[in-house]
């Protein structure tokens, strides 16, 4: 479990990015690498409506050709407030580092294969129920046809879909939102049709 408690951290600096009030817990088979076994693996997705700290955004629309921030407005922009700002479409969430122990402990009930793992900064993995091995994201959200990122709803039928019920709280590296087309699949198996604005 997270020794952290959520919000923030030692130095009072905002921790977790990410925060919902119900959260999906999808499930699907997956043909380990390794051992070339069938094993069950589980990505974690927020609601439309999901609130998103800015923090990442500011640091990457800074000019690469701009002198950058003077350690006073730096120190001023790493102690502001943090402000969440609310996402419309739904996301699946990836490189987890910190979760809401509530929501590690309901994990560790309903998806034991998934946990930190020690050896890539505790990153949330799935590993192998066979073999033991980690099964790297890379293999399952990225691209169309992936396990996670299925390509059609046929694709899609086979990813078990279940919202719980409860808040949810983390600190992810990366959003998979509803501007990656190749996600539309999956998040109409959650229950949101995307489709083109005009
Ligand atoms: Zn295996």
């Amino acid at each position: 479990m997270e020794t952290q408690h959520s919000g923030t951290n030692d130095a009072g600096l905002p921790q977790m990015n990410v925060r919902a009030s119900s959260y999906f817990l999808l499930r699907a088979a997956h043909p380990c690498a390794a051992c070339d076994r069938s094993t069950t693996v589980f990505a974690l997705a927020v609601p439309a409506g999901h609130e998103c700290t800015e923090a990442d955004a500011v640091l990457d629309d800074e000019d690469a050709d701009s002198p950058g921030m003077t350690p006073g407005a730096f120190h001023e922009w790493l102690y502001r407030p943090v402000q969440w700002q609310r996402i419309p479409g739904p996301a699946l969430v990836s490189q987890v580092r910190l979760l809401d122990p509530p929501v590690a402990q309901a994990l560790q009930a309903l998806a034991p294969h998934y946990r930190p793992d020690a050896e890539r900064d505790r990153q949330w993995t799935n590993f192998c129920e066979h073999c033991g091995k980690a099964i790297r994201e890379g293999t399952l959200y990225a691209s169309a046809g992936q396990t996670f990122s299925p390509k059609d709803a046929q694709a899609a039928a086979a990813i078990q879909v279940r919202e719980q019920h409860a808040p949810f709280e983390a600190f992810c590296a990366m959003f998979w939102t509803d501007s990656y087309r190749n996600k539309w699949p999956l998040f109409a198996r959650m229950g949101y049709e995307c489709s083109e604005a005009d």
